[in-house]
This record gives C-alpha cells, structure tokens and sequence, in this order.
C-alpha cells in the first residue's frame, strides 16, 4: 500500500482525503463470483459508495448494480451497468418512469407501488420484496419478519395476487434481510431458506417464477481485520430453473476505501488525550452511527514547514475526534499509539463502504476532503 501513502503525502497541507482503490473492487469481485454456487450472480447495491468511479468499476466487476434512488439509477446507466434492479419502499413515479425507460428490474414494494406503476404504463417482470413471517437472521439492521416499511407483509400476499395489475408478471421475490452478517453458515442457512420458502410460496399460489433475489449483508468486521466466511455459501443448491441473486455493498467496497485526515492539534484536558482531525463524522460518521471505535494507523509526515514547535505524544491512548462543534464528532475512542505528531495523519482503512456516503457533509460548512482514486 506504499502507493496509497505516497499519494497521501503528496496532497497539500492540511491532508484530509477519501482514497478508492479500484484494483481491490475488481479483486473483491472476482473472490466473491468464485465463492458463489452456480446458478447465482452478483448485483452491486451502489448505495454502499456512489462515487462515480467506483460504480463504473463495479458495473464491470459484476453482474449488474442494484440501485434504491433516480439518482442511483442514473449513475448506473452512466457507468453502463448490464443489468439494473430497482429497489427501495418511496419510490415516486418519476423514478419508477425512469427505470422502466432503462429496463430495469422493479422490486415493487406495496399493493399502491403495483397500481402506480400499472397506471404508469409497465407491462412485463416484476419481483415483488417481502417481509416475511419469520425472522431471518441476525446482523445490524434486521428488515424482515418485525415491523418495517420495507416490503409487502407475507399475509398480505394472497390479496395483493388476486389483484395483480393486468399485464405484470411477477418473476421472483426480494428477500433482503439482514446488514453485515458475520456468520457465513448462518448466510448460506437463509439463502438455502430464501430459496424453499420462494419455490413453496410460488407453488402455493401458481406462480412461475425464475429468480430469488437474497439482497446484501455480507459483513465485515470493523473492529477486527476479519470478514464473513463466504466458503459455506458455494454448498448452497439453486436449482437450475432458478436464478439466485445477490445484491452486496458493504463487502465489496469496505476494504477498497480509506479516510485520511490530518492531525490539526493534541491536547489534554482532564486526563484525556485527543488527536484534533481536519475532517470527522462529517466525512465519516459510520463509527459514530453504530457507536463503535474505527481502528486506524498512523501514517507519518516528517515535513514540518512552521517555526512553532510541533507536538507529540509518545505511548498513549488518544480519542481522535474531528473539527465539528459537538462531543459526538468521536471516530475513534481510547486507541494506542507510539507516536502521533500534529502533521501525522490518522489512516481509517474499511472506509470504502457507508462512509463519505452517509455522512452529513454540510454541517459545520467545512471543506469536503479531496476523492483520489487508483
Ligand atoms: C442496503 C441494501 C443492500 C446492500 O446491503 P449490504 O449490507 O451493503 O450488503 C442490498 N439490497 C438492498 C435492497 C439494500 O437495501
């Protein structure tokens, strides 16, 4: 990674910087398509990093991209993507018009979706997202089986059927359920059981369907260096008249991504220490949205261009916090280091998924960082 830290050394002062690291998207693609049982393919779900060039990377790397937004929709047009699913439970009829104009795949979410998009003129393949009786499994955000706005209620079912707009089809069932999953025989278990349950489902109501679409949730572990064990999902059987469909973004771009910020200040104030970043959960706000502490290296600067002493610490632990005006801007609490001068900057790898993207950017006004990609 020598490459990464020249690159970061060579910004100007002061370093705050996104870096996406395309060479590793194509490598995570590859590494999942030959951890997949036959019969299956790989969406990209954009959500997790829409930076343009990671889209386009992706659009190559995979079988297509899953998208929730128009505007996620467009990118993935822009970027060429072989297939497009369009997911996501507020979808208004511009988008809906638009992803019909680029034949996308709609994952529709309620009875009122099926009329609008009826009215709108679809005809043709539609899937239709469920939430199911049962809970699935476990993770970070659990979608099915307990109360959400995602997806149609199984009971629901029979009635929505019966009532099928003339002209729609429904091809399959979107089953997203669950986010970072760690447990790679728990993930195989519910695609093993995504599959049953949509081939008794279609049985029970005469439906033919060719597609079960499991969604994302392949976890990495940000407080480790481990991911979830994708060896138990090639045992998975998708039997041959059925396509298995998986729509992952954590995984796939996590460890393509590192957030760089420099150290602004270093200060002590009752008994703590804090590293003070020019940047915060204003570019990355994923630890202070789970409440948990990202790991990060120090990456050395020597350059020390100013006639005031620089500061250091040596051997202590050190809250890194960012330059927002609020004790909730923490990235980082309690973590060891030999050194940390101001100037050095703090490395957050497994920054590539859910960070600038779900970060509040405008608060506080401050300049974005600057976005290197390889
Ligand atoms: C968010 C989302 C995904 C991707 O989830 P990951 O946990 O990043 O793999 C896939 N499908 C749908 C419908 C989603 O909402």
């Amino acid at each position: 990674m020598s490459d990464h830290h020249d690159l970061l050394r060579q910004l100007p002062a002061p370093r705050c910087a996104y870096l996406y690291d395309t060479r590793i998207l194509r490598a995570r693609a590859t590494t999942l398509r030959a951890a997949l049982p036959t019969n299956t393919t790989f969406l990209y779900a954009v959500k997790a990093n829409g930076h343009p060039h990671v889209v386009r990377t992706l659009a190559g790397a995979c079988d297509g991209l899953e998208v929730a937004s128009g505007g996620e929709l467009s990118l993935a047009v822009q970027a060429g993507a072989r297939r497009i699913v369009f997911g996501g439970p507020a979808k208004t009829d511009t988008e809906l018009a638009a992803a019909i104009a680029a034949g996308a795949l709609i994952n529709v979410e309620s009875a009122h979706e099926l009329r609008r998009l009826a009215a709108l003129g679809h005809r043709g393949d539609i899937c239709l997202r469920i939430n199911r009786a049962g809970p699935a499994l476990s993770g970070s955000h659990t979608m099915t089986g307990v109360p959400t706005p995602f997806g149609i209620d199984e009971t629901q079912l029979p009635d929505i059927l019966e009532n099928l707009p003339d002209g729609l089809q429904v091809i399959g069932f979107h089953l997203h359920a669950v986010s970072n999953n760690l447990d790679g025989h728990a993930h195989a278990a519910f695609l093993t059981e995504a599959i049953g349950w949509s081939l008794k489902t279609a049985h029970r109501y005469g439906l033919s369907i060719r597609i079960v679409n499991a969604g994302g949730g392949l976890g990495v572990d940000y407080q480790s260096d481990q991911s979830i064990d994708l060896t138990p999902l090639a045992s998975v059987q998708v039997p041959d008249n059925l396509e298995l469909i998986l729509e992952p973004g954590r995984w796939l771009t996590a460890d393509a991504g590192w957030y760089a910020t420099e150290v602004l200040d270093l200060k002590t104030t009752h008994g703590r220490t804090f590293a003070v970043l020019r940047g915060g959960t204003h570019h990355f706000r994923l630890p202070a949205a789970w409440g948990y502490s990202h790991p990060f290296t120090v990456l050395p600067v020597d350059d020390w261009p100013h006639p005031y002493p620089r500061l250091s610490v040596t051997d202590t632990e050190v809250d890194a916090v960012g330059e927002l005006c609020t004790p909730r801007d923490v990235l980082t609490r309690g973590h060891h280091v030999t050194r940390l001068r101001t100037g050095d900057l703090l490395l957050f790898a497994r920054a590539g998924a859910y960070g600038w993207d779900i970060s509040h950017h405008d608060f506080l006004r401050h300049d974005p960082p600057t976005f290197l990609t390889i």
